[in-house]
Parts: structure tokens; C-alpha cells; sequence
């Protein structure tokens, strides 16, 4: 499709979404509004609505669930097997937030929507369909089964306290939409990683947002020729001589330095001025490396690689020796605005971790990257993302009954 009718099409579906957003009638009072409709603010829009509260899910964009769509490169790398607290930036409250049983209380979730997801490498599960679009489907289904209010194109200005419960404002997104307010019991920020003046005016404290899970500027050896080449590696991050971090997985040569899976995950721990050193071989030692080479490596690496290190030495030992040491210098993170997560947020401090209430504000909750969690690649973020919407929406139904 031309690249004019792509635009006048995708023109016409907002439109249409727009309108049809248009007509959803949002309650003027409801026991909990969950503020976001993406993964998080889904979960718990659906474990407060099975449990009988009256659920609006409030969402800017004129669909509710599109972030999700995104996800995985559009299959969606829903949960890790290998879940871990210690793998987020904040491990302790995430460990008292999940509980023990992390990946069963997902799996089940998923189980009950509809979806079996199915296990591919280093522990990344992804829906049978490898579709994002089937996730989020299943959630909006479920979330209208639960008789969830999803009521998406309503930006929301303000949450100001009132009472025992909250006046929630919002500006309706439609060509002519105005300005409305709601009552709510409880209220469920689960707007994500990106500046939110929401919760401004309430007294919480956050941490600035800046991104995660980026590409990494570099300097070093010959990154314009390589420009697209992936290799399985070990990538090792040095500061003064010393190894901050290590990942094992693809690496994407790029002209203005590296990207893939295993980088993405150094950039949480990156600094400028640190080096970046790869081994392109890590299965295999240096001594077996240097016999099998003793022409070429085309038969470990891809050739195009193979040829670029041939070419800056002198003999086969020396270019094993580099494949297995390249040395790159960190300049930064870049292409920041596709980060696939964002550190910031919500200072955890203020919440109990077993129902995600603020302590000082009974009935305000907050879920998924709103709070200040980040975890690694490979359906981590995600994972939290499910389960912190499903504590905060059962702990916010508990709440408006009492
Ligand atoms: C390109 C990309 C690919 C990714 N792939 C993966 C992956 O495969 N696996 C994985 O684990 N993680 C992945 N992530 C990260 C993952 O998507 C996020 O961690 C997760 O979506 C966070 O869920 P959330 O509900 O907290 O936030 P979001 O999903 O970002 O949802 C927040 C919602 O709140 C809405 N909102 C914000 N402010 C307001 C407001 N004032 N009023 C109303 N609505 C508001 C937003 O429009 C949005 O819909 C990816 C991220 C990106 C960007």
C-alpha cells in the first residue's frame, strides 16, 4: 500500500475509534477507576470487575490495549519462566509484591482468558498464536465479560481527593469532546512509563523517568561495515577494568554502535565512558577457536563478519584473539524514544506492597511502570506488568466494599 493511502486509512480507523469511543457512557460514580488501559491497568481492571466492583478503565489513546500490540516486535513476549525479583532495579518490593507463585498466578490469568502461551528461548513465552494482537483481545473480552467500562480517547487532567473517595477530571479526545469529572471510591494509576500529570497535586513523590532498554551509542571497530549483522555473544560491560555486567544473546551491529536483546539489557547498567567488550565466539574457547581457524572463520561467524576482522590483522590467531575481545567505547544510550521501558515513576516506598495502596492516600493504588520498576528484556517488564494490575485491582475492590 502507497504510503498516502497507508496514512488516509490509518486516518479513517482513528476516526472510527474515535467514534466509537465517543459513545461509550462512562458511570458519573464507580467503585474503582483504573486510570491507563494497557497491560497493567487491563489486569486490574479485570480482578476488580470479576470481584463486583464497578470498573471504568479510563484510556488517552482511542483504543484501550494498543500498547500492547507493539510488544515482542507484534508477537508479544508475554512472561519469562525464569521470573526473578533480583533482575528488577527495586528486588525486594517486587519479591513482596509477586508472592511466590509469580508465573503460576500469570499462567492461570491467561488460562482463564482463553490464551495458552508457549515457551521459546532462554525461557521467553510468547501466545500460541505469536500474535500481540491475541493478548490483548483476550483482555478486552474479558474485561467487558467482568462488565468493566472501558472508556478509551478520556485523558485524565486530574485526581483530586474528595471525601473518602476522588473526583476524577477528564478531557474527551474527540473532535468537539470536552471536559468531564467522575466520582471514585478507589482509583488505580496504571498509566505507565511516561510523564503523567495525574497523581500532581496528591503529595506523592517520583523519581524523573528516563529510558531503559535502549540501543548503545559506541566507538570501536568497524561498526558502519557491519551495519545489520547479528551475532550470538557474550557481552561484557567494564568500568576502570572491572566487569559491571554480562549478557548472553544477539547482538545488532549498527552504524552509531550496537543494539539486540543482550544490549538492550547492558543499557540498564550503561555509562558513558564504560567499554563494551564482546565475544562473538562464547561457546567456544580460544584454544579450539585458534584450531579450527587455522584458514578462515567463516565457520563460526557470519562471513561478512569474519571478512571485517580478517581484514584488520595479520593471521588467523589474531583474528580469533579479536573475535573473541571487541572492544567497544560507550558514548551513551540512544534512540531513547523507542526505550521498551522506563526507569522512574512513582516512589515504591509509598506503597504496601501486598495490595499496592499508597499508605498515605487510602484508596489510591498504582500498578505496572507508573511505579518505579524495571526489569530486563524478554517478558520481565510484562510480567510485572500483569501481576502488579492484578494485586492492585483486587486489593482496590476489596477496598471500595468496605
Ligand atoms: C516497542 C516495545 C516493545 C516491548 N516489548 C515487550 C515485550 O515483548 N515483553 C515485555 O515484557 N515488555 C515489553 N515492553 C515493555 C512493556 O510493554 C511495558 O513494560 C508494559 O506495557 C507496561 O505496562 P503498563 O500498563 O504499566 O503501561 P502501558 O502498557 O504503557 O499502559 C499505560 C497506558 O496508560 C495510558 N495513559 C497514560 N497517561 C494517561 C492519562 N493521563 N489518562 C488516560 N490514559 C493514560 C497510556 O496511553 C497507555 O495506554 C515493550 C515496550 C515497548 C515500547
Amino acid at each position: 500500500m502507497a504510503r498516502k493511502e497507508r496514512k488516509t486509512s490509518r486516518g479513517k480507523l482513528r476516526a472510527a475509534q474515535l467514534d466509537a469511543a465517543r459513545h461509550v457512557t462512562v458511570p458519573p460514580s464507580v467503585d474503582v477507576c483504573v486510570i491507563g488501559g494497557g497491560a497493567a491497568g487491563l489486569s486490574s481492571a479485570i480482578e476488580a470487575a470479576e470481584r463486583g466492583a464497578k470498573v471504568v478503565v479510563l484510556e488517552q489513546a482511542p483504543t484501550c490495549g494498543r500498547t500492547i500490540l507493539a510488544t515482542g516486535n507484534g508477537r508479544c513476549n508475554l512472561v519469562n519462566v525464569h521470573l526473578d525479583s533480583s533482575l528488577y532495579n527495586d528486588p525486594r518490593f517486587v519479591e513482596d509484591v509477586t508472592g511466590d507463585s509469580w508465573l503460576n498466578d500469570v499462567r492461570t490469568f491467561f488460562l482463564e482468558s482463553g490464551l495458552i502461551w508457549e515457551e521459546e528461548s532462554e525461557g521467553r513465552c510468547y501466545p500460541l498464536s505469536r500474535q500481540a494482537a491475541s493478548v490483548r483481545n483476550v483482555l478486552l473480552a474479558r474485561a467487558q465479560r467482568a462488565q468493566a467500562v472501558l472508556a478509551p480517547a478520556r485523558t485524565v487532567r486530574k485526581v483530586k481527593r474528595d471525601g473518602e473517595g476522588f473526583v476524577v477530571s477528564v478531557a474527551e479526545e474527540w473532535e468537539g469532546g470536552g471536559q468531564a469529572a467522575l466520582h471514585a471510591t478507589c482509583v488505580v494509576v496504571a498509566t505507565g512509563g511516561g510523564v503523567s500529570s495525574t497523581c500532581e497535586g496528591l503529595g506523592l513523590e517520583s523519581t524523573p523517568f528516563e529510558p531503559m532498554l535502549c540501543p548503545l551509542a559506541c566507538e570501536g571497530q568497524r561498526l558502519a561495515e557491519l551495519d545489520g549483522r547479528r551475532a550470538q555473544a557474550r557481552a561484557i560491560l567494564m568500568r576502570n577494568g572491572k566487569e559491571v555486567a554480562s549478557q548472553r544473546g544477539e547482538v545488532l551491529f549498527r552504524t552509531y554502535g550496537l543494539s539486540g536483546i543482550a544490549v538492550f539489557n547492558l543499557s540498564r547498567h550503561a555509562q558513558p565512558e564504560d567499554d563494551l567488550v564482546l565475544d562473538l565466539l562464547p561457546t567456544v574457547d580460544l584454544e579450539q577457536a585458534r584450531s579450527l581457524t587455522t584458514h578462515m572463520l567463516d565457520g563460526l561467524l557470519d562471513p561478512v563478519i569474519a571478512q571485517s576482522l580478517t581484514a584488520v590483522t595479520n593471521t588467523s590467531t589474531e583474528a580469533v584473539a579479536m573475535a573473541k575481545r571487541l572492544r567497544y567505547s560507550v558514548l551513551g544510550i540512544t534512540e531513547t524514544e523507542r526505550a521498551q521501558v522506563r526507569r522512574g515513576g512513582l516512589r515504591t516506598g509509598q506503597f504496601d506492597p501486598t495490595t499496592l495502596e499508597t499508605t498515605a492516600i487510602p484508596g489510591l493504588f498504582a500498578c505496572g511502570e507508573a511505579l518505579d520498576v524495571d526489569g530486563p528484556c524478554g517478558g520481565y517488564n510484562l510480567a510485572w506488568a500483569w501481576k502488579s494490575g492484578m494485586v492492585a485491582g483486587a486489593s482496590a475492590a476489596e477496598r471500595s466494599h468496605e
